[in-house]
């Protein structure tokens, strides 16, 4: 009983830092104000027989949250998760416009192995078109 109730404690912790994080990000519009939006394209892959698990695509506006952290689609990972926000920073940064990559899950499933999943992903950034001749 000590267990589950500690559980649902981490789980509400967690949520609570997930809201703070969200906050703490701001909106897409505060962070990237020279961009009108971000379209993410997503394959998750899983280590099993059958290993694509399925196909997302995330559409993110300015009043969206700066935060791009997808969960693991492993019910039983632990602290696992796509974290694509320094990508879409980096991006922005660079101004690019499209970006495809893997990430691999590092949460821990007992008893899989660290590479039990991960995305491979494609983003596409749009920029507002006044902002381009400024910087
Ligand atoms: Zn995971």
């Amino acid at each position: 009983m000590a267990n589950r109730y500690n559980h649902r404690q981490k789980h509400a912790v967690k949520l609570e830092l997930q809201k703070q994080a969200n906050i703490a990000a701001g909106s897409v519009a505060d962070r990237f104000p020279t961009v009108s939006g971000i379209v993410i394209h997503m394959a998750y892959y899983r280590k099993a027989a059958i290993p694509l698990l399925m196909m997302r695509t995330v559409n993110i506006c300015p009043a969206s949250f700066a935060i791009f952290k997808m969960d693991c689609m492993i019910k039983t990972c632990d602290g696992g998760g796509f974290d694509l926000t320094s990508i879409v920073a980096k991006m922005v940064k660079t101004n690019a416009k499209v970006k495809k990559g893997v990430l691999v899950c590092q949460g821990t499933v007992d008893p899989l192995s660290p590479d039990h999943a991960r995305i491979e992903y494609e983003t596409v950034i749009q920029y507002k078109k006044a902002s381009q001749d400024t910087v």
